[in-house]
C-alpha cells in the first residue's frame, strides 16, 4: 500500500497513524525525539534531527505524500522536503500560521475579524501598541507558543516592561484583550479538487491555558454555527489548503472573532472520533491521499475532556463508565501539564 510521511510523532501523529492504518496505509514517522508516542502504531520511524539531510531524503524516498502534526518546522527541511515529495497542507498554510503577526494579517486581509494587534519587536514599540490597543492586552511571541507559553499579561501600561521581558528578546505581538462570552472552534476539511466538510462547531474551556474539555453542541445560536463554518470555507480556500484545520474562535457580541487558526488536526477536534462518523484523523488521511472527504456530520452529543499530568490516575474509574471513550497516548511519564491522554463522553444523541 501507498506510505504516507508524518513529520511529528506525538499524539496527533499517533492518532493520525492509526486512522492511516484503518485505511490500508502504512505510515512512516520523523521524530527527533526519542520513543515518540507514535512510534508504537506507525511502521516505521526514523528518530532525526531536522537538518540531518541524509536522513530527510531517505524519509522523503519512502514515503508517497507528507503530512505533519505541528507548524513549526523548521524552514531548511521543508525546501528539501518540498522537492521531493508532495506535503500536504502546502508551504501557504505554514507560512502563514507560523507567525502570529502573518496569521492575523492575512486573517484581516480576507475581511475578518480578529483582536486588534500590533507587531512589538521593542519597548518603543510596545508603548506605541498600548497606545494604540489600549489595555487590558496580551503581548505573545509572534512563534512557537502553545498551550499558552510565551504570553504575558498587560493589565495596564505598568506591566509593560515585565511583558516584554517575558518574550526573551523573541519578536512579539500585542493583541488587545477580547471580552469573549465563550470559546469555539470549527475543524474542517479540504480535500485535493477543493471540496470542503466541516465539523460541527464545539465549545472550549481552557484551565492554565490549556485546553480543558470540548462541547459539541456548542451553545451558540444556529446562525453563528453557520457563520463560523463559512469563515473556516473562507480560510481554506483562500489557502488552497488540503488536510485538516483547525480554527479557534472568539463569541462576542459583534460575531466572531478568529484566536488562531492551526493547519493541522486539533485537539478541539478529538470529539469527532465518537460523535462523527469519519472523524477528524481520518478526515485528514483522506485528503492528504487524495481520497473523497468523508461525512463530518456529528451523531451524537459529546464531552471531550483532556487528562492532563495525573489525570492519568483518573483511568480505572473512566474505564467503568460504558459511554466513556478512552484514548491514551502511551507516554510514559505524567509530568503537570502534560498531554496523556483525553476521554470521549457521550451524552446523549445528537441534540
Ligand atoms: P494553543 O495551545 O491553542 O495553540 P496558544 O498558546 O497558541 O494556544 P492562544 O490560543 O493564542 O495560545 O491563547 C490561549 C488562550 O488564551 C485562548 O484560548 C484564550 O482563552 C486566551 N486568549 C488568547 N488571546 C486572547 C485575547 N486576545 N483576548 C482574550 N483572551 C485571549
Ligand atoms: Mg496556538
Ligand atoms: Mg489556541
Amino acid at each position: 500500500g501507498a506510505t504516507i510521511g508524518i513529520l511529528g510523532g506525538g499524539q496527533l501523529g499517533r492518532m493520525l497513524s492509526v486512522a492511516a492504518a484503518r485505511l490500508g496505509f502504512l505510515t512512516h514517522i520523523y521524530e527527533p525525539g526519542a520513543e515518540p508516542p507514535a512510534g508504537h502504531v506507525a511502521h516505521r520511524v526514523t528518530t532525526a534531527s531536522y537538518d540531518d539531510e541524509a536522513a530527510l531524503n531517505a524519509f522523503a524516498a519512502s514515503v508517497d505524500v507528507i503530512t505533519y502534526e505541528f507548524e513549526n518546522i523548521p524552514t531548511a527541511a521543508l525546501d528539501l522536503l518540498e522537492s521531493l515529495k508532495p506535503i500536504h497542507p502546502g508551504r501557504q498554510a505554514l507560512a502563514t500560521s507560523q507567525d502570529r503577526l502573518t496569521e492575523k494579517t492575512f486573517l484581516q486581509d480576507l475581511g475578518l475579524g480578529t483582536a486588534p494587534f500590533a507587531a512589538v519587536d521593542s519597548a518603543e514599540d510596545l508603548a506605541k501598541a498600548i497606545d494604540e490597543i489600549g489595555t487590558p492586552a496580551i503581548l505573545k511571541t509572534r512563534r512557537f507558543g502553545y498551550d499558552g507559553k510565551g504570553q504575558a499579561r498587560v493589565r495596564s501600561p505598568d506591566d509593560a516592561e515585565a511583558a516584554l521581558a517575558d518574550m526573551n528578546g523573541a519578536p512579539a505581538i500585542l493583541e488587545g484583550f477580547v471580552d469573549f462570552s465563550i470559546e469555539i472552534s470549527v475543524i474542517a476539511a479540504r480535500g485535493a479538487n477543493g471540496e470542503v466538510a466541516a465539523f460541527d462547531p464545539g465549545e472550549n474551556v481552557h484551565k492554565d491555558g490549556i485546553l480543558d474539555t470540548t462541547t459539541v453542541p456548542a451553545r451558540i445560536p444556529a446562525a453563528l454555527k453557520t457563520d463560523a463554518i463559512l469563515l473556516a470555507g473562507r480560510i481554506l480556500n483562500a489557502l488552497d489548503y488540503v488536510g485538516v484545520l483547525g480554527v479557534e474562535l472568539f463569541v462576542t457580541p459583534q460575531g466572531l472573532l478568529v484566536n488562531e487558526i492551526a493547519p493541522r488536526v486539533h485537539n478541539s477536534g478529538h470529539w469527532t472520533q465518537t460523535g462523527c462518523v469519519s472523524d477528524q484523523f481520518e478526515q485528514h488521511i483522506r485528503a492528504v491521499a487524495g481520497w473523497p472527504l468523508g461525512d463530518g456530520g456529528r451523531h451524537s452529543d459529546v464531552v471531550m475532556e483532556n487528562l492532563i499530568g495525573d489525570d492519568i490516575l483518573r483511568v480505572p474509574e473512566l474505564a467503568r463508565d460504558a459511554a466513556t471513550a478512552i484514548h491514551l497516548y502511551g507516554k510514559a511519564e505524567a509530568r503537570p501539564g502534560r498531554k496523556m491522554g483525553h476521554v470521549n463522553r457521550i451524552t446523549g444523541p445528537k441534540s
